[in-house]
């Protein structure tokens, strides 16, 4: 059948613009952890007048439009609804531009450039952008999700590294924004409205970031530690003596570590026995080792520590950095071959972290035994990935189970805990009603306020800020 859109859409971006067969469009409709839905078709812009006229030809149709970046995201907001009638804008063919300018060290990028791509490109120049993750995303994903990851706790999130941004708003207007100041005291520093707000307020084409000499030398350790609290003292001492230099500190349960070695052969293990939690501490600097060698500071440091933990401290492993790192990047992966998951990216002011999970620990086991707790996460940051695990076999109905779960731990979490249900992965249909639950009526006013001025319309996305 004839779909006038669709023609609109090839007319404005060519054949290769625009995609409508089940075969091709099935790869966009299924998000990486939750999400799926069906595509009326995928648009493919190539630049950012291509985004507008996008838009443009969507508001003369009257169809609505999820942005869509490398599908990493994981509370199910990449991805279009079931009704069929939603455009999915891909940004895989704007990824040509990477301008970097070594002396103001930043990057001018276009919003669909890989983080990889972005990181080969400033190797060359011995930068890095230090957002890191066991994903591959795009600059425009990272910033509508302001993507936190491994080293938050040294180089903070993409908000801290964010100078400027160029949006195509709902209605097709842009406004470019592509500051490369550092400092720039001039009222609304309007970007940041486009950072973590999952791409309803607006489309992100191009970015500029503020990019981090690439350390030359880095150290690291696994520590075993006896529980939560013995985990919490020793990144105590470590930031203490090392805080200069302390780029990590991720935090690996027994029951997280023991599904990776259960799933990744070629994995090593590390521990003769697991121990309650591995640390997993990272120091990095640039400079070189003859000014500082940070295996032989590591080591006296952490057998310093040891002196004074005691039993707190079971086991200290120094080096094999990447096998140690890929322990961490494994467990997601290994969790989904576990049974039913359902997770958790929850945050906690850091010193509460033990007691909370003990008190999740608790709730499972008076009222849920069938459900197993594979927590890990960015401790040094206050976030914690609490997973659960349960056998289909083992409840009739998952989704009610979920739903119980969710309403209970995030209660915990956000009124118990002061903490957030959504630490790092901002809000998704998976979350939208914690959202609607937990946050300020005065915020939720003033988002609404905004939504009217940069989406009149209210056709991006499938979340309501
Ligand atoms: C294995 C794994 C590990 C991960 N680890 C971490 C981690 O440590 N820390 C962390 O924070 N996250 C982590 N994530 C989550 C995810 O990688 C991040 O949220 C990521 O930044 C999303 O980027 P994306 O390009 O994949 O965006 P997508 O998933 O495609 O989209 C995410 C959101 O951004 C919007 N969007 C996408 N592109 C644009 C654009 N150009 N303009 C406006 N809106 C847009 C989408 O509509 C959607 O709402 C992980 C994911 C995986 C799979």
């Amino acid at each position: 059948m004839r779909d006038e859109l669709v023609e609109a859409l090839r007319a404005a971006l060519g054949e290769r613009g625009v995609l409508t067969s089940s075969e091709d469009r099935v790869r966009f409709e299924h998000g990486w952890r939750y999400g799926k839905g069906t595509a009326r078709c995928i648009a493919r812009p190539a630049s950012t007048d291509e985004v507008a006229r996008v838009l443009h030809i969507c508001a003369e149709h009257d169809a609505r439009v999820i942005a869509q970046g490398a599908n990493t995201g994981l509370v199910a907001a990449s991805t279009p609804d079931a009704s069929g009638t939603m455009v999915v804008l891909s940004f895989e063919r704007l990824n040509r531009c990477i301008e970097i300018d070594v002396h103001a060290r930043t990057v001018t990028v276009d919003g669909g450039v890989l983080l990889s791509q972005l990181n080969e490109a400033l190797a060359a120049h011995g930068f890095w952008f230090p957002v890191d993750l066991g994903a591959d995303p795009q600059v425009g994903g990272m910033i509508a999700t302001n993507t936190g990851g491994t080293r938050l706790l040294k180089y903070g999130d993409v908000r801290r590294n964010l100078l400027g941004a160029e949006v195509v708003l709902g209605d097709g207007r842009v406004l470019s924004m592509l500051n490369r100041l550092r400092k720039n005291n001039t009222g609304l520093d309007a970007k940041h409205l486009f950072c973590g707000t999952t791409g309803v307020w607006g489309i992100v084409t191009k970015a500029v970031l503020q990019v981090e000499p690439k350390p030359s030398q880095r150290a690291t350790a696994l520590v075993g530690c006896r529980d939560g609290q013995a985990v919490l003292e020793l990144l105590r001492c470590v930031e203490q003596d090392l805080g200069d230099v302390l780029s990590a500190f991720e935090v690996m349960s027994k029951n997280a570590m023991d599904a990776v070695f259960r799933h990744q052969e070629s994995l090593r293990r590390p521990f003769d026995e697991l121990p309650a939690y591995a640390a997993l501490v990272e120091l990095s600097t640039t400079l070189p080792a003859s000014a500082i060698d940070l295996n032989e500071v590591l080591e006296e440091r952490l057998g310093a520590h040891l002196e004074v933990a005691e039993e707190s401290i079971v086991d200290i492993l120094i080096g094999n950095a990447d096998d140690f790192w890929q322990i961490r990047h494994h467990i997601s992966e290994s969790l989904r071959n576990d049974g039913k998951m359902l997770a958790f990216d929850v945050s906690v002011p850091r010193s509460s972290l033990p007691e909370f999970t003990d008190r999740v620990i608790a709730l499972l086991a008076s009222d849920y035994p069938f459900v197993r707790l594979c927590d890990y996460g960015h401790w040094g940051d206050g976030g914690s990935h609490l997973n659960l695990l349960w056998q289909a076999a083992d409840t009739a109905d998952s989704d009610a189970l979920t739903r119980e779960l969710q309403d209970k731990i995030y209660e915990i979490a956000v009124r118990d805990f002061g903490g957030s249900y959504s630490a790092e992965h901002g809000v998704g249909p998976h979350n939208q009603r914690f959202y609607d639950r937990y946050t300020d009526a005065a915020v939720k006013q003033l988002s609404a306020a905004l939504a009217t001025f940069c989406d009149p319309q209210n056709r991006l996305g499938t979340v309501t800020l």
